[in-house]
Protein backbone atom coordinates (compact mmCIF):
# COMPACT_ATOMS: atom_id res chain seq x y z
CA UNK A 1 0.00 0.00 0.00
CA UNK A 2 1.13 3.99 -0.50
CA UNK A 3 3.56 5.21 1.72
CA UNK A 4 1.23 7.49 3.29
CA UNK A 5 -2.06 5.35 3.48
CA UNK A 6 -3.92 5.07 6.82
CA UNK A 7 -3.55 1.66 8.33
CA UNK A 8 -6.11 -1.08 8.07
CA UNK A 9 -7.62 -3.02 10.85
CA UNK A 10 -5.54 -6.13 9.15
CA UNK A 11 -2.61 -4.11 9.47
CA UNK A 12 -2.69 -4.28 13.34
CA UNK A 13 -2.96 -8.27 13.52
CA UNK A 14 0.02 -10.34 14.20
CA UNK A 15 0.51 -13.69 12.72
CA UNK A 16 2.24 -16.31 14.69
CA UNK A 17 3.34 -19.47 12.88
CA UNK A 18 3.28 -23.02 15.11
CA UNK A 19 1.47 -21.29 17.55
CA UNK A 20 -0.49 -23.35 19.59
CA UNK A 21 0.92 -26.14 17.91
CA UNK A 22 2.65 -27.23 14.77
CA UNK A 23 1.31 -26.23 11.93
CA UNK A 24 -1.58 -23.57 13.33
CA UNK A 25 -1.16 -20.08 12.13
CA UNK A 26 -1.83 -17.96 14.44
CA UNK A 27 -3.69 -14.78 14.17
CA UNK A 28 -3.03 -12.53 16.83
CA UNK A 29 -5.68 -9.78 17.47
CA UNK A 30 -3.52 -8.25 21.16
CA UNK A 31 -1.83 -5.99 18.55
CA UNK A 32 -4.79 -4.36 17.42
CA UNK A 33 -6.48 -4.51 20.80
CA UNK A 34 -3.35 -2.57 22.17
CA UNK A 35 -3.17 -0.03 19.66
CA UNK A 36 -5.90 2.91 20.95
CA UNK A 37 -6.89 3.73 16.68
CA UNK A 38 -7.16 -0.51 15.81
CA UNK A 39 -9.26 -1.44 19.11
CA UNK A 40 -11.52 1.73 18.29
CA UNK A 41 -11.47 0.89 14.40
CA UNK A 42 -12.04 -2.54 14.59
CA UNK A 43 -15.47 -1.65 17.44
CA UNK A 44 -16.34 1.02 14.88
CA UNK A 45 -16.71 -1.26 11.94
CA UNK A 46 -18.28 -4.21 13.56
CA UNK A 47 -20.60 -2.00 14.71
CA UNK A 48 -21.18 -0.57 11.20
CA UNK A 49 -23.28 -3.30 9.37
CA UNK A 50 -26.17 -2.65 12.12
CA UNK A 51 -26.92 1.29 12.46
CA UNK A 52 -30.76 1.27 12.75
CA UNK A 53 -31.23 -2.18 13.66
CA UNK A 54 -32.42 -2.98 17.21
CA UNK A 55 -30.13 -4.80 19.32
CA UNK A 56 -30.98 -5.81 22.84
CA UNK A 57 -28.16 -7.71 24.15
CA UNK A 58 -24.67 -8.36 22.98
CA UNK A 59 -23.00 -11.78 23.74
CA UNK A 60 -19.11 -12.39 23.71
CA UNK A 61 -17.37 -15.50 23.48
CA UNK A 62 -14.60 -16.60 25.92
CA UNK A 63 -12.21 -14.98 25.78
CA UNK A 64 -11.27 -12.43 23.22
CA UNK A 65 -14.77 -12.04 22.02
CA UNK A 66 -15.12 -10.79 25.65
CA UNK A 67 -13.04 -7.81 24.82
CA UNK A 68 -14.77 -6.78 21.81
CA UNK A 69 -18.22 -7.55 22.36
CA UNK A 70 -17.94 -5.42 25.66
CA UNK A 71 -16.79 -2.45 24.08
CA UNK A 72 -19.49 -2.82 21.53
CA UNK A 73 -22.03 -3.60 24.08
CA UNK A 74 -20.53 -0.12 25.66
CA UNK A 75 -20.94 1.76 22.73
CA UNK A 76 -24.52 0.15 21.86
CA UNK A 77 -25.73 1.04 25.50
CA UNK A 78 -26.52 -2.40 25.63
CA UNK A 79 -25.82 -5.08 28.26
CA UNK A 80 -23.16 -7.51 27.22
CA UNK A 81 -23.34 -11.55 28.16
CA UNK A 82 -20.78 -13.93 28.56
CA UNK A 83 -20.77 -17.18 27.11
CA UNK A 84 -17.79 -18.98 28.79
CA UNK A 85 -16.39 -22.88 28.85
CA UNK A 86 -18.04 -25.36 31.13
CA UNK A 87 -17.46 -25.07 34.47
CA UNK A 88 -16.48 -20.71 34.55
CA UNK A 89 -20.19 -19.24 34.93
CA UNK A 90 -21.57 -19.17 38.68
CA UNK A 91 -25.02 -18.96 38.17
CA UNK A 92 -27.56 -22.11 36.83
CA UNK A 93 -26.42 -22.36 33.40
CA UNK A 94 -27.54 -23.94 29.59
CA UNK A 95 -24.82 -26.05 28.04
CA UNK A 96 -24.10 -27.08 24.63
CA UNK A 97 -21.05 -29.53 23.63
CA UNK A 98 -19.55 -29.57 20.18
CA UNK A 99 -17.05 -31.28 18.02
CA UNK A 100 -13.10 -29.89 17.99
CA UNK A 101 -10.39 -31.42 15.70
CA UNK A 102 -9.50 -33.89 18.40
CA UNK A 103 -12.46 -34.35 21.46
CA UNK A 104 -15.21 -32.06 22.15
CA UNK A 105 -15.81 -28.81 24.10
CA UNK A 106 -18.82 -27.21 26.16
CA UNK A 107 -20.14 -23.85 26.03
CA UNK A 108 -22.34 -22.44 28.67
CA UNK A 109 -24.30 -19.05 28.93
CA UNK A 110 -26.34 -18.08 32.36
CA UNK A 111 -29.98 -19.39 32.30
CA UNK A 112 -31.40 -15.92 32.93
CA UNK A 113 -28.98 -13.65 30.48
CA UNK A 114 -31.57 -13.57 27.71
CA UNK A 115 -35.29 -12.71 27.50
CA UNK A 116 -37.20 -14.39 25.19
CA UNK A 117 -37.56 -12.57 21.70
CA UNK A 118 -34.69 -10.20 22.64
CA UNK A 119 -32.68 -9.32 19.52
CA UNK A 120 -28.77 -10.04 20.18
CA UNK A 121 -25.56 -9.68 18.44
CA UNK A 122 -22.82 -12.45 18.72
CA UNK A 123 -19.14 -11.27 18.74
CA UNK A 124 -15.99 -12.99 18.50
CA UNK A 125 -12.48 -12.27 17.40
CA UNK A 126 -11.85 -15.09 14.70
CA UNK A 127 -14.57 -17.43 12.71
CA UNK A 128 -12.78 -20.54 11.78
CA UNK A 129 -14.77 -24.27 11.81
CA UNK A 130 -17.47 -22.11 13.17
CA UNK A 131 -18.25 -24.92 15.88
CA UNK A 132 -17.76 -22.13 19.39
CA UNK A 133 -20.30 -19.52 17.32
CA UNK A 134 -22.39 -22.01 16.24
CA UNK A 135 -23.00 -23.45 19.88
CA UNK A 136 -23.53 -19.81 21.04
CA UNK A 137 -25.98 -19.64 18.65
CA UNK A 138 -27.48 -22.77 20.28
CA UNK A 139 -27.58 -21.38 23.35
CA UNK A 140 -28.62 -18.25 22.58
CA UNK A 141 -31.61 -19.45 20.97
CA UNK A 142 -32.35 -21.86 23.25
CA UNK A 143 -33.14 -18.94 25.52
CA UNK A 144 -35.70 -17.64 23.10
CA UNK A 145 -33.45 -14.76 21.54
CA UNK A 146 -33.37 -13.68 18.24
CA UNK A 147 -29.76 -14.15 16.58
CA UNK A 148 -29.54 -11.10 14.25
CA UNK A 149 -26.30 -11.41 13.31
CA UNK A 150 -22.40 -13.19 14.52
CA UNK A 151 -19.60 -10.30 13.82
CA UNK A 152 -16.21 -11.14 13.84
CA UNK A 153 -13.04 -9.18 13.34
CA UNK A 154 -10.96 -12.05 11.16
CA UNK A 155 -13.05 -15.14 9.17
CA UNK A 156 -10.66 -17.91 7.68
CA UNK A 157 -13.24 -18.92 4.82
CA UNK A 158 -11.22 -21.78 3.82
CA UNK A 159 -12.54 -23.75 7.28
CA UNK A 160 -15.89 -23.19 6.51
CA UNK A 161 -17.64 -21.68 9.74
CA UNK A 162 -19.13 -18.93 7.17
CA UNK A 163 -21.14 -21.45 5.53
CA UNK A 164 -21.83 -23.82 8.52
CA UNK A 165 -23.66 -20.42 10.07
CA UNK A 166 -25.06 -18.97 7.26
CA UNK A 167 -26.54 -22.61 5.64
CA UNK A 168 -28.42 -22.05 9.64
CA UNK A 169 -29.71 -18.64 8.39
CA UNK A 170 -27.46 -16.50 10.78
CA UNK A 171 -26.15 -13.46 9.05
CA UNK A 172 -22.07 -13.59 9.26
CA UNK A 173 -19.75 -10.35 9.34
CA UNK A 174 -16.19 -10.11 9.60
CA UNK A 175 -13.83 -7.74 9.09
CA UNK A 176 -10.86 -9.37 7.02
CA UNK A 177 -10.31 -12.82 6.03
CA UNK A 178 -7.31 -14.98 5.33
CA UNK A 179 -6.87 -17.43 2.92
P1 LIG B 1 -13.96 -22.36 15.54
O1 LIG B 1 -14.89 -22.88 16.59
O2 LIG B 1 -13.23 -23.44 14.80
O3 LIG B 1 -14.66 -21.40 14.59
O4 LIG B 1 -12.81 -21.56 16.28
C1 LIG B 1 -13.02 -20.28 16.73
C2 LIG B 1 -12.34 -19.99 18.04
O5 LIG B 1 -10.99 -20.51 18.08
C3 LIG B 1 -12.25 -18.51 18.23
O6 LIG B 1 -12.67 -18.21 19.55
C4 LIG B 1 -10.80 -18.16 17.98
O7 LIG B 1 -10.35 -17.27 18.95
C5 LIG B 1 -10.03 -19.48 18.06
N1 LIG B 1 -9.18 -19.72 16.87
C6 LIG B 1 -9.34 -20.71 15.94
N2 LIG B 1 -8.41 -20.68 15.00
C7 LIG B 1 -7.60 -19.63 15.29
C8 LIG B 1 -6.43 -19.04 14.65
N3 LIG B 1 -5.90 -19.54 13.51
N4 LIG B 1 -5.88 -17.94 15.22
C9 LIG B 1 -6.42 -17.44 16.35
N5 LIG B 1 -7.49 -17.93 17.00
C10 LIG B 1 -8.09 -19.02 16.48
Amino acid sequence: SPRHAQKSVKDYIRTIVDFPKEGIIFRDVTTLFQDARGFRMAVDQLLSPYAGEQIDKVVGLEARGFILGGAVAHQLTVGFVPIRKKGKLPGAVLSEAYQLEYGEAVMEIHDDAIKPGERVLIVDDLLATGGTAKAAIKLCERLGAEVIGCAFVIDLPDLGGRKLLEDGGVDVFSLVSYD
